[in-house]
Protein backbone atom coordinates (compact mmCIF):
# COMPACT_ATOMS: atom_id res chain seq x y z
CA UNK A 1 0.00 0.00 0.00
CA UNK A 2 1.18 3.41 -0.92
CA UNK A 3 1.47 6.08 1.92
CA UNK A 4 0.55 9.84 0.73
CA UNK A 5 2.86 11.30 3.13
CA UNK A 6 5.90 10.29 1.23
CA UNK A 7 7.54 7.95 4.17
CA UNK A 8 7.80 4.53 3.76
CA UNK A 9 6.57 2.30 5.83
CA UNK A 10 8.51 1.98 8.93
CA UNK A 11 9.66 -1.67 9.14
CA UNK A 12 8.18 -4.40 10.98
CA UNK A 13 10.86 -7.04 12.83
CA UNK A 14 10.21 -9.73 10.31
CA UNK A 15 11.35 -6.99 7.26
CA UNK A 16 14.19 -5.61 9.45
CA UNK A 17 15.54 -8.97 9.75
CA UNK A 18 15.03 -10.07 5.87
CA UNK A 19 17.07 -6.98 5.26
CA UNK A 20 19.82 -7.40 7.71
CA UNK A 21 19.88 -10.85 5.98
CA UNK A 22 19.49 -9.40 2.19
CA UNK A 23 22.45 -6.46 3.17
CA UNK A 24 24.79 -8.30 5.48
CA UNK A 25 26.19 -10.87 1.84
CA UNK A 26 25.97 -7.99 -0.37
CA UNK A 27 28.13 -6.18 2.39
CA UNK A 28 30.69 -9.09 2.41
CA UNK A 29 30.70 -9.40 -1.40
CA UNK A 30 31.18 -5.52 -1.90
CA UNK A 31 35.26 -4.29 -2.17
CA UNK A 32 34.85 -2.30 0.80
CA UNK A 33 34.32 -5.36 3.02
CA UNK A 34 37.30 -7.47 1.09
CA UNK A 35 39.61 -4.56 2.27
CA UNK A 36 42.11 -5.82 5.47
CA UNK A 37 42.39 -2.60 6.81
CA UNK A 38 43.74 -4.27 9.97
CA UNK A 39 46.21 -6.31 8.04
CA UNK A 40 47.47 -2.72 6.79
CA UNK A 41 47.10 -1.49 10.34
CA UNK A 42 49.66 -4.53 11.20
CA UNK A 43 51.89 -3.41 8.01
CA UNK A 44 52.23 -0.02 9.73
CA UNK A 45 53.07 -0.96 13.05
CA UNK A 46 55.92 -3.56 12.04
CA UNK A 47 57.53 -0.87 9.77
CA UNK A 48 57.39 1.89 12.02
CA UNK A 49 57.26 0.64 15.70
CA UNK A 50 59.10 -2.92 15.41
CA UNK A 51 61.38 -1.56 13.25
CA UNK A 52 61.46 2.16 13.59
CA UNK A 53 63.31 4.95 11.49
CA UNK A 54 64.72 3.06 8.28
CA UNK A 55 67.43 5.39 6.50
CA UNK A 56 68.64 4.72 2.99
CA UNK A 57 71.67 2.13 3.65
CA UNK A 58 70.64 1.15 7.24
CA UNK A 59 70.25 -2.11 8.83
CA UNK A 60 66.86 -1.09 9.71
CA UNK A 61 65.82 -0.41 6.11
CA UNK A 62 67.70 -3.84 4.85
CA UNK A 63 65.01 -5.02 7.19
CA UNK A 64 62.09 -3.80 6.47
CA UNK A 65 62.96 -4.73 2.79
CA UNK A 66 63.37 -8.31 3.65
CA UNK A 67 60.15 -7.73 5.72
CA UNK A 68 58.06 -6.64 2.61
CA UNK A 69 59.79 -9.30 0.16
CA UNK A 70 58.24 -11.44 2.59
CA UNK A 71 54.78 -10.58 2.56
CA UNK A 72 54.77 -10.34 -1.04
CA UNK A 73 56.31 -14.01 -1.29
CA UNK A 74 53.13 -15.37 1.23
CA UNK A 75 51.09 -13.49 -1.52
CA UNK A 76 51.96 -15.75 -4.14
CA UNK A 77 54.38 -13.31 -5.93
CA UNK A 78 57.74 -13.86 -7.48
CA UNK A 79 59.41 -10.78 -5.71
CA UNK A 80 63.33 -9.44 -5.56
CA UNK A 81 65.66 -7.11 -4.32
CA UNK A 82 66.76 -4.73 -7.01
CA UNK A 83 70.19 -3.42 -5.01
CA UNK A 84 71.92 -0.24 -5.41
CA UNK A 85 74.86 2.03 -3.87
CA UNK A 86 74.24 4.86 -2.54
CA UNK A 87 76.54 7.60 -3.00
CA UNK A 88 77.64 7.41 0.55
CA UNK A 89 79.16 3.85 -0.13
CA UNK A 90 76.05 2.22 0.93
CA UNK A 91 74.04 -0.33 -0.16
CA UNK A 92 70.14 0.11 -0.91
CA UNK A 93 67.42 -2.41 -2.64
CA UNK A 94 63.66 -2.04 -4.26
CA UNK A 95 61.73 -4.72 -3.38
CA UNK A 96 59.84 -5.60 -7.10
CA UNK A 97 57.25 -7.92 -7.15
CA UNK A 98 55.01 -9.19 -10.32
CA UNK A 99 54.49 -11.38 -12.62
CA UNK A 100 54.85 -9.29 -15.79
CA UNK A 101 57.74 -9.25 -18.13
CA UNK A 102 56.96 -7.87 -21.63
CA UNK A 103 53.42 -7.08 -21.03
CA UNK A 104 54.25 -4.62 -18.30
CA UNK A 105 51.06 -2.08 -18.57
CA UNK A 106 51.51 -0.27 -14.23
CA UNK A 107 53.88 0.21 -12.28
CA UNK A 108 52.43 0.40 -8.59
CA UNK A 109 54.69 2.43 -5.82
CA UNK A 110 55.78 3.28 -2.75
CA UNK A 111 58.62 4.10 -0.99
CA UNK A 112 59.72 1.78 2.31
CA UNK A 113 62.57 4.15 3.67
CA UNK A 114 62.59 6.79 6.38
CA UNK A 115 64.22 9.58 7.59
CA UNK A 116 66.31 9.74 10.71
CA UNK A 117 64.92 9.70 14.03
CA UNK A 118 61.52 9.85 12.12
CA UNK A 119 59.44 6.39 12.77
CA UNK A 120 57.63 7.22 9.27
CA UNK A 121 54.21 5.53 9.81
CA UNK A 122 52.61 8.31 7.31
CA UNK A 123 55.69 8.62 5.14
CA UNK A 124 55.65 6.28 4.01
CA UNK A 125 54.67 2.94 5.91
CA UNK A 126 51.22 3.60 5.24
CA UNK A 127 51.82 3.53 1.30
CA UNK A 128 53.72 0.48 1.59
CA UNK A 129 50.76 -0.81 3.57
CA UNK A 130 48.33 0.38 0.90
CA UNK A 131 50.38 -1.46 -1.88
CA UNK A 132 50.34 -4.62 0.11
CA UNK A 133 46.93 -4.97 0.70
CA UNK A 134 46.49 -3.88 -3.57
CA UNK A 135 48.68 -7.23 -4.15
CA UNK A 136 46.45 -9.08 -1.79
CA UNK A 137 43.90 -8.35 -3.59
CA UNK A 138 45.32 -9.30 -7.11
CA UNK A 139 47.09 -11.78 -6.78
CA UNK A 140 46.71 -14.07 -9.27
CA UNK A 141 44.67 -12.37 -11.55
CA UNK A 142 46.90 -9.89 -12.81
CA UNK A 143 50.07 -10.14 -15.02
CA UNK A 144 50.44 -7.19 -16.56
CA UNK A 145 51.88 -4.73 -13.44
CA UNK A 146 54.13 -4.72 -10.99
CA UNK A 147 54.34 -3.31 -7.29
CA UNK A 148 57.62 -1.85 -6.13
CA UNK A 149 58.46 -0.95 -2.97
CA UNK A 150 61.64 2.06 -3.27
CA UNK A 151 64.42 1.93 -0.88
CA UNK A 152 66.17 5.57 -0.58
CA UNK A 153 63.46 7.80 -1.39
CA UNK A 154 64.15 10.63 1.45
CA UNK A 155 67.00 12.97 1.28
CA UNK A 156 70.51 10.83 2.20
CA UNK A 157 72.22 14.77 3.45
CA UNK A 158 71.57 18.03 3.57
CA UNK A 159 71.73 18.12 -0.69
CA UNK A 160 67.76 18.67 -1.68
CA UNK A 161 68.87 16.10 -4.67
CA UNK A 162 69.98 13.59 -2.75
CA UNK A 163 66.99 11.61 -2.67
CA UNK A 164 64.92 9.21 -4.63
CA UNK A 165 67.68 6.65 -5.34
CA UNK A 166 65.39 3.48 -5.50
CA UNK A 167 63.26 4.77 -8.48
CA UNK A 168 65.87 6.60 -10.29
CA UNK A 169 67.83 2.91 -10.49
CA UNK A 170 64.38 1.22 -11.41
CA UNK A 171 64.42 4.06 -14.19
CA UNK A 172 67.98 3.32 -15.19
CA UNK A 173 68.08 0.28 -15.02
CA UNK A 174 64.39 -0.48 -17.01
CA UNK A 175 64.88 -0.92 -20.90
CA UNK A 176 64.03 1.61 -23.13
CA UNK A 177 60.49 -0.77 -24.70
CA UNK A 178 59.77 -1.53 -21.03
CA UNK A 179 59.28 2.30 -20.04
CA UNK A 180 57.51 3.05 -23.41
CA UNK A 181 55.01 0.35 -23.00
CA UNK A 182 54.23 1.58 -19.55
CA UNK A 183 50.78 3.21 -19.39
CA UNK A 184 51.55 4.25 -15.89
CA UNK A 185 52.94 4.58 -12.71
CA UNK A 186 50.96 5.10 -9.70
CA UNK A 187 53.07 6.43 -6.57
CA UNK A 188 51.59 6.33 -3.09
CA UNK A 189 53.37 8.10 -0.51
CA UNK A 190 52.23 9.70 2.95
CA UNK A 191 48.07 8.57 2.85
CA UNK A 192 47.08 7.73 6.00
CA UNK A 193 46.63 11.44 8.02
CA UNK A 194 46.18 14.68 6.67
CA UNK A 195 42.68 15.68 5.86
CA UNK A 196 43.36 16.42 2.09
CA UNK A 197 43.29 13.63 -0.84
CA UNK A 198 44.96 14.36 -3.47
CA UNK A 199 45.50 12.77 -6.93
CA UNK A 200 47.78 14.76 -8.51
CA UNK A 201 50.22 14.21 -12.44
CA UNK A 202 52.70 15.77 -14.25
CA UNK A 203 52.92 17.83 -17.17
CA UNK A 204 54.30 14.92 -19.51
CA UNK A 205 51.37 13.88 -20.13
CA UNK A 206 49.49 16.81 -19.93
CA UNK A 207 48.12 15.75 -16.67
CA UNK A 208 45.21 13.15 -18.33
CA UNK A 209 45.79 10.03 -16.55
CA UNK A 210 45.63 12.18 -13.07
CA UNK A 211 42.17 12.92 -14.37
CA UNK A 212 41.10 9.75 -15.49
CA UNK A 213 42.08 8.03 -11.46
CA UNK A 214 40.41 11.11 -10.37
CA UNK A 215 37.53 10.30 -12.11
CA UNK A 216 37.49 6.32 -10.78
CA UNK A 217 38.09 8.00 -7.38
CA UNK A 218 34.73 10.24 -7.59
CA UNK A 219 32.87 7.10 -9.47
CA UNK A 220 33.64 5.39 -6.50
CA UNK A 221 32.33 8.25 -4.16
CA UNK A 222 35.80 9.68 -3.20
CA UNK A 223 36.23 13.00 -2.66
CA UNK A 224 39.98 13.88 -4.13
CA UNK A 225 42.05 16.81 -4.99
CA UNK A 226 43.82 17.80 -8.13
CA UNK A 227 46.31 20.10 -9.51
CA UNK A 228 49.55 19.49 -10.66
CA UNK A 229 52.26 17.20 -8.39
CA UNK A 230 55.61 18.56 -7.65
CA UNK A 231 58.81 16.70 -7.68
CA UNK A 232 58.80 15.56 -4.57
CA UNK A 233 58.47 11.43 -4.43
CA UNK A 234 59.33 8.49 -6.76
CA UNK A 235 56.98 9.41 -10.07
CA UNK A 236 59.44 11.92 -10.51
CA UNK A 237 62.07 9.74 -12.18
CA UNK A 238 59.23 7.84 -14.17
CA UNK A 239 57.55 11.39 -15.55
CA UNK A 240 61.23 12.46 -16.43
CA UNK A 241 60.96 9.05 -18.88
CA UNK A 242 58.04 10.12 -20.23
CA UNK A 243 55.69 7.72 -18.56
CA UNK A 244 52.37 9.21 -17.11
CA UNK A 245 52.37 9.35 -13.58
CA UNK A 246 49.99 9.88 -10.62
CA UNK A 247 51.05 10.63 -7.02
CA UNK A 248 48.70 9.82 -4.21
CA UNK A 249 48.88 11.54 -1.28
CA UNK A 250 47.59 13.47 1.37
CA UNK A 251 48.25 16.72 2.91
CA UNK A 252 49.12 18.67 5.06
CA UNK A 253 50.84 16.30 7.29
CA UNK A 254 53.32 18.43 9.49
CA UNK A 255 54.39 15.63 11.52
CA UNK A 256 56.22 13.58 8.73
CA UNK A 257 60.29 13.63 8.74
CA UNK A 258 59.51 13.75 13.25
CA UNK A 259 59.73 11.30 15.67
CA UNK A 260 55.80 12.06 16.12
CA UNK A 261 55.01 10.16 12.69
CA UNK A 262 53.96 7.39 14.40
CA UNK A 263 50.99 4.36 13.77
CA UNK A 264 48.59 6.27 16.80
CA UNK A 265 48.38 9.06 13.80
CA UNK A 266 47.56 6.86 10.75
CA UNK A 267 43.75 6.65 9.89
CA UNK A 268 42.87 3.42 8.76
CA UNK A 269 39.34 4.94 7.07
CA UNK A 270 42.50 6.78 5.10
CA UNK A 271 44.26 3.72 4.37
CA UNK A 272 41.00 2.38 3.07
CA UNK A 273 39.76 4.62 0.96
CA UNK A 274 43.40 5.21 -0.54
CA UNK A 275 42.67 1.49 -1.84
CA UNK A 276 39.28 1.83 -3.23
CA UNK A 277 40.89 4.66 -4.74
CA UNK A 278 44.06 3.47 -6.61
CA UNK A 279 42.41 -0.47 -6.84
CA UNK A 280 39.75 0.84 -9.75
CA UNK A 281 42.47 3.16 -11.22
CA UNK A 282 44.71 -0.11 -11.87
CA UNK A 283 41.84 -1.69 -13.28
CA UNK A 284 40.59 1.30 -15.78
CA UNK A 285 44.21 1.56 -17.08
CA UNK A 286 45.59 -1.91 -17.86
CA UNK A 287 41.88 -2.89 -19.38
CA UNK A 288 41.67 -0.16 -21.70
CA UNK A 289 43.40 -1.37 -25.29
ZN1 LIG B 1 57.54 9.95 1.48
Amino acid sequence: MMRTDGRRPSATPRMAAWRSFLVLPLFFLSPAARIHVDGMMRDVTYLASTIGPRVAGSAEERRAALYILSRFDSLGYPARLQEFTLPNGRRSANVIAGHAAEALRVVVGAHYDSRPNAPGADDNASGVSVLLELARQMAGKRRDLLFVAFGAEERIDRNRSHHHYGSRHFVQAASTGLLQGLSGMLCIDCVGSGPHFYVQGMRNDGGTLAWRCRYVANQGGIAVKGGWAGPYSDHTAFARAGVPVVYYHRSPHPLTHTPRDTPATIRPEYLRLAVLAVSPAIEAICNRP
